[in-house]
């Protein structure tokens, strides 16, 4: 069978090794030495200078909305995975959908200033696939009428936007390194904010909030990672210029070979340096995408429908809010198989049954 993706795994020595040394200090969560080097060596890698490991990428959007003090209405996009969405309800914000750009698929800033009431504080938006959300119109309007930005950057891991990491933008940045993702510490997360004075907070935030057994500062939560998925994460950042060079590769050859008189993808933002996350394709209509999904299936190959559907559309969003754009391209959109290892034989395969069936 071919998935969407499948999980990178190092040599397996090499991590034994990190265990044997944990059973030997008997020290397994709660800011090991790991989880230490790990944060030092991310910031390092990923240039910036402020920046919490976590136990996911959803505790950390919802320690950022709290850390900001966010409250009220939250201006959010459509065309992201619910755990957007759903880290503002938690934090018993309102997600305010503004519709998405028709060649990025991120939020369109153009649309954001009519979103805004004097209800509105925020604005949480997802770097899709990788691909950098307009952040100097985002951060113009947030300037203008004091709002926090936050960037889910879940797929965004590596990516320099401008020759600047793409994470050091908005009041706080959050990642994922969930397994399916381009650095993955099997579960993890990590906030990197751009605050010096938020440091405290964010990292009491992730630990229950207290100092000690005397000092219970803010009403925390357990945000936290273990010496385990520190350890998964030290053997994997190495490999991650390896592991971004033959996404790449995979990425051209889809280039190649794929139909594009009659399917179109994103439009990358130029100035860019990406991280080949994800190989989204967009089908003519959505009955075309269910009958070339169906083809690939019959020969065990499985895409994703990702995203689908479109968040505005949950039942239990309290604000219907419609957007057309969004609900247009998630009904139509499957992320193609795109993982390191991938052969070159099989994305000829996927690309030909692809092509077969438009
Ligand atoms: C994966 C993902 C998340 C959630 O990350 P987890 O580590 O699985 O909690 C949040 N937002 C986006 C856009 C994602 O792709």
């Amino acid at each position: 069978m071919i998935n969407v993706t499948k999980t990178f795994l190092p040599d397996q020595e090499k991590y034994l090794q990190y265990v044997r040394e944990i059973w030997e200090r008997g020290y397994l969560t709660n800011n090991g030495p790991l989880l230490q080097e790990l944060e030092a060596q991310l910031k390092n890698y990923l240039q910036v200078d402020h920046l919490y490991f976590c136990g996911n990428g959803t505790i950390v959007l919802q320690i950022a909305i709290k850390a900001l003090e966010i409250t009220g209405e939250v201006i959010t996009t459509p065309f992201s995975y619910c755990a957007t969405s759903n880290a503002i309800l938690w934090e018993k914000c309102t997600p305010v959908f503004v519709d998405v750009d028709a060649a990025s698929f991120n939020i369109n800033p153009d649309l954001i200033e009519a979103s805004i009431t004097p209800a509105t504080t925020a604005i949480l938006a997802t770097h899709v696939y990788g691909n950098p959300c307009d952040v100097e119109k985002i951060e113009a309007i947030a300037k203008k009428h004091n709002l926090k930005v936050i960037y889910d950057a879940a797929h965004a891991f590596g990516v320099k936007y401008k020759g600047r990491s793409l994470l050091s933008f908005g009041d706080i940045s959050t990642c994922s390194f969930h397994a399916t993702k381009v650095f993955h510490t099997i579960e993890g997360g990590a906030l990197i904010s751009n605050h010096p004075e938020l440091d405290r907070k964010l990292s009491l935030l992730r630990a229950f909030g207290h100092q000690g057994d005397e000092h219970y500062l803010y009403a925390g939560i357990n945000g936290k990672n273990s010496e385990f998925h520190a350890a998964m994460g030290l053997v994997n950042l190495p490999h991650v210029p390896e592991i971004i060079h033959a996404r790449k590769e995979v990425f051209a050859a889809y280039d190649r070979l794929l139909n594009w008189d009659l399917l179109y993808k994103p439009v990358l933002s130029k100035d860019i340096e990406y991280n080949y996350a994800y190989y989204p394709v967009v089908f003519s209509s959505e009955q075309v995408m269910f009958r070339v999904m169906e083809a690939l299936r019959v020969e065990e190959i499985i895409p994703r429908r990702y995203f689908y559907p479109s968040l505005n559309t949950l039942s239990f969003m309290p604000k219907q809010i419609a957007c057309p754009v969004s609900e247009d391209i998630s009904a139509r959109v499957l992320s193609l198989p795109l993982y390191v290892g991938l052969p070159y034989s099989d994305i000829e395969r996927i690309a030909g049954i692809i092509n077969g069936h438009l």
